[in-house]
């Protein structure tokens, strides 16, 4: 009996040091968020102001301003919750009404935990209520070994409403468009457009931090991503702010920009790819290159366009 128990306390522990081990990479980035990590209030106009994280991993807030209350689009960190709410405070000081998640990586929707928490509603596509209910090991880039494991949330962090293709809701006189265009960065993107502000929230389907990530390993596809873009450029205007997932705020010239640049890469890539060409061979032929802070070289670019093309 007695080594029948110890067995068991054995094995527990060995699930807890394996599920600790799996995380590890998350915890990290998670310490330098709290421990680095201060926002900047950007005003787009009187009833928009996007949150700009400085230092540290963390996406874009939106925050509009209704009567009512307010909307936000995304919400980073559970573990900054204070320091979000304290921003949103020196904003405005109304409730929050909703949020919106952009899609379902951690940097985006931690924030979840706190703010479903208090019982606000948050609304996505369906993929990222999918996806937020387990663990998920997100594509890692092979060549750089990274391991990054997003844990499986809680329930009342899990989005309360959910769309499929498109939903629209309305705050007193303003049309909030939810838009998903297909696979992208993941299989559950939503492009926000606040259509009277001409403000559209576009999360990771649009960065500016140089080569995009693509999580390969949920549903996302180099040629929806581009795909994507087009789709942005195509309900824009000259006048329209663009909020990406991470960087300043933008316009639809940024836009067209990155996805040509993206289309140079990814047809000659594909071209190369059914030749039998190297990566050093298709890198010669691309001309266009882009730069950012980022931690995606042209090489890795190429390569993960390569993985998909051969994986999907
Ligand atoms: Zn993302």
């Amino acid at each position: 009996m007695k080594f029948f128990k110890l067995l068991i306390l054995c094995s527990s522990f060995s699930l807890a040091q394996r599920v600790d081990k799996d995380l590890e990479a998350f915890r990290k980035v998670e310490n330098e968020v709290k421990n680095n990590l201060t926002e900047e209030i950007i005003k787009i106009n009187d009833n928009f102001f996007m949150i700009k994280p400085i230092k540290g991993v963390a996406g874009n807030i939106g925050v509009f301003i209704s009567d009512k209350g307010l909307v936000l689009v995304d919400d980073q960190w559970e573990i900054i919750e204070d320091l979000i709410l304290e921003t949103i405070y020196s904003i405005s000081k109304k409730d929050i009404s909703f949020i919106i998640n952009t899609h379902f990586h951690y940097d985006h929707v931690d924030g979840n935990k706190a703010f479903g928490k208090k019982g606000i509603p948050i609304i996505s596509h369906e993929n990222v209520r999918k996806r937020l209910k387990r663990k998920t090991k997100l594509y890692g880039h092979p060549q750089h070994n990274y391991n990054m494991v997003q844990d499986k949330y809680p329930d009342f962090a899990l989005p309360t409403t959910v769309y499929n293709s498109t939903m629209k809701i309305y705050v007193e006189d303003e049309e909030i468009q939810l838009l998903n265009f297909g696979p992208g960065h993941t299989d559950g993107d939503t492009i926000v457009f606040f259509k009277n502000n001409n403000v559209i929230h576009a999360g990771d389907s649009f960065v500016t931090y140089g080569y995009p990530y693509v999580d390969l390993n949920d549903g996302g596809s180099f040629s929806g991503f581009i795909n994507v873009l087009s789709q942005i450029i195509a309900i824009s205007n000259e006048q329209t702010k663009i909020i990406p997932g991470h960087g300043p705020v933008c316009n639809v010239g940024d836009v067209i920009t990155l996805k040509n640049i993206l289309q140079e890469h990814y047809d000659i890539t594909e071209k190369g790819f059914i030749e039998g060409l190297s990566v050093e061979q298709i890198m010669a032929k691309i001309k266009s290159e882009l730069q950012g802070p980022g931690n995606i070289a042209k090489e890795d670019f190429i390569t993960n366009i390569i993985y998909d093309l051969k994986t999907n």
